[in-house]
């Protein structure tokens, strides 16, 4: 798909590490699946694997983790 924020670059698969803050937590999910902008760099993640992210955000903050580093596995 065509970039939205640069309006030329073209955006294709890859992967991306996110990191999420949540209260005194820092999560990052390594691999992350994402339409990545070839021009400005972009990420563009679909609704369902960020939800996940969420969730899985939710999880680790509510275990009280403060740093957590994993990569990222989608469920089926
Ligand atoms: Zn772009």
């Amino acid at each position: 798909m065509k970039c939205t924020i640069c309006k030329h670059g073209e955006t294709k698969l890859g992967v991306t590490t996110i990191t999420l803050e949540k209260g005194n937590s820092t999560i990052v999910f390594k691999e992350v699946p994402a339409q990545i902008c070839d021009n400005c760099g972009e990420k563009y993640i679909d609704k369902a694997t960020t939800k996940d992210l969420l969730n899985k955000a939710r999880e680790i903050v509510k275990n009280g983790v403060e740093v957590d580093i994993r990569k990222y596995e989608k469920v089926a």
